[in-house]
């Protein structure tokens, strides 16, 4: 791992300077337990001296380019990224648990994200107004100023790169405070960014632990939007904190996202996805779809694919790239066996099976559970590991009261061949997302992303996160 560690882990970065922290937290490689590296713990000084870095940039050099500079600087930090896509998959593997092809996979997104927002920078624009006699009225989209980036351990690079590739597009500067289990990319970035010419204090990250860099972050008055990912109950925490500094904030916080799969599917084309969207980064995903939803006429040949499918996953360390990895830690793997055991009156269809597991790693058998009903615990809480459930439904109306009875609503996806079905359950479901006959379309760094309910509030990704990241000024010019 030290080969991968081009870079020294327990710094932060702030004002342009990587500096040391009064202490260390251990990075824990999940695959086996093994101690990784040794991070900063940013405390609240170190989030004001990072806040404080911002405005200097904001008032200076990173505030005076155009965004035609701004969008070159992301679209070069892109270059950059791509050509160093194994070498951050690399991390991520160690770091995350991912299994390879997946952390290559987020890698390259995170290029995406930056060659987009490079490319969007200076495509943002105002409008005119129709008015009174007299009058000229425009508006104008600026940066809100020192953006707050709270970023969870599953998809470092992805949501780093949505979220500070979109702010960063906008003009604003940034506070990144990375997951404490998880930030050896979120490092990795922000060496990259300097690299390729990103100016002083456009981009500070300060590690550390939730309660103490988290909670000082989303708390610190000179923060003027915060983005979240991550839990309900943290997300609640983080916006009260910036509700008494009346700041925005953009809220991604999971969900438990339905497939609905209809008599007329096409089971061939669904089962990949009715699988993987389950155990994708062992089902440590906000948008994972941990409920199946099945028609009568389908559940059989549905239930026995999706068996046959789970019998043939493999489950082991991340450097073997086998289909599933471990999870993040311990505490997560006994939250996801805490709900296995909740499901003990349930049926289990299949499990997926482990492959040179080492004890020590945080390893879970997919599960893959049949005939689950709709109010069971297993299928209305978000799990957040490798578990699906199988719910039969009867009609159309039925499947639409299930699909939208938690209390979340990120993704849905329609599997049907009948195009007015499609058209009625697209507005019906109650999401920020919806898929027909497909789940989750190539990861979608253009497609506007985030929930309703309890899965939050704010739209991420497309053009739509840069009006999220900006404010909008109305000039009214009167001139006779
Ligand atoms: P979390 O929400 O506590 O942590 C996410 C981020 O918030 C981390 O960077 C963390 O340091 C920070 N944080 C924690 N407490 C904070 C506070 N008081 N103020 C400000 N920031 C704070 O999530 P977790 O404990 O790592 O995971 C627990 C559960 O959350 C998971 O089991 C899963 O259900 C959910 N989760 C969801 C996502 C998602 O993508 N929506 C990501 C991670 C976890």
């Amino acid at each position: 791992m030290t080969d991968a560690l081009w870079f020294d882990p327990s710094l932060m970065l702030i004002g342009g300077t990587w500096q040391s922290a009064s202490d260390t937290l251990p990075l824990i490689n999940p695959s086996d337990g093994s101690p990784l590296a040794r991070i900063a713990r940013g405390q609240v000084g170190d989030i004001d001296a990072a806040v404080q870095a911002a405005h200097t940039a904001r008032d200076g050099d990173w505030g005076r380019l155009t965004a035609t500079e701004r969008g070159r600087i992301l679209t070069e930090i892109g270059r950059r990224v791509l050509a160093r896509v194994d070498e951050l998959a690399e991390l991520e593997a160690h770091d995350v648990g991912k299994p390879l092809t997946q952390a290559r996979a987020d890698a390259v997104a995170l290029a995406r994200y930056m060659e987009f927002y490079g490319g969007a920078a200076d495509k943002v624009m105002g409008e005119t107004i129709p008015y009174l006699d007299g009058y000229t009225v425009y508006t104008l989209r600026e940066p809100h100023g020192v953006t707050g980036h709270i970023v969870p351990w599953n998809y470092p690079m992805q949501i780093i790169g949505r979220s500070v590739g979109a702010a960063l597009a906008m003009g604003n500067a940034c506070v990144l405070k990375p997951a404490e289990e998880a930030c050896l990319t979120a490092l990795a970035f922000a060496h990259i960014a300097r690299e390729a010419g990103l100016p002083d204090g456009a981009l500070n990250v300060v590690p550390g632990l939730g309660a103490e860099a988290g909670a000082a972050l989303a708390a610190h008055p000179g923060v003027q939007h915060i983005s979240f990912t991550g839990s309900v109950r943290t997300g609640a925490l983080v916006q009260q904190a910036a509700g008494a500094n009346v700041v925005p904030v953009t809220l991604e916080l999971g969900g438990k996202s339905p497939q609905l799969v209809f008599d007329d599917a096409d089971l061939d084309a669904a089962l990949p996805f009715l699988v993987n969207a389950g155990i994708q980064n062992a089902g440590q995903t906000c948008s994972a779809s941990s409920r199946i939803l099945v028609q009568r006429g389908a559940y059989d040949a549905a239930r026995n694919r999706m068996a046959d499918a789970y019998e043939a996953l493999t489950v082991g360390p991340a450097m073997d790239d086998l289909r599933v990895g471990p999870l993040i830690s311990i505490r997560q793997k006994q939250i996801v066996d805490g709900f296995l055991a909740r499901g003990a009156d349930l049926t289990i269809a299949a499990q997926g099976h482990l492959q040179n597991a080492p004890d020590t790693g945080a390893y879970v058998r997919p599960t893959l559970f049949a005939d689950v009903p709709p109010d069971h615990m297993l299928a209305r809480d978000e799990i957040f590991g490798p578990v699906q459930v199988l719910i039969p439904f009867e009609t159309e109306e039925e499947a639409v009261s299930i699909a939208n009875s938690t209390d979340y609503g990120l993704v849905a996806s329609i599997w049907t061949a009948n195009g007015a079905r499609q058209m009625r359950l697209a507005k019906a479901l109650q999401a920020g997302q919806i898929f027909i006959n497909n789940y989750g379309a190539g990861g979608g760094v253009e497609l506007p992303f985030g929930g309703v309910g309890k899965s939050g509030h704010g739209r991420e990704k497309g053009f739509e996160a840069l009006y999220g990241f900006s404010t909008l000024k109305t000039v009214a010019a009167h001139h006779g």
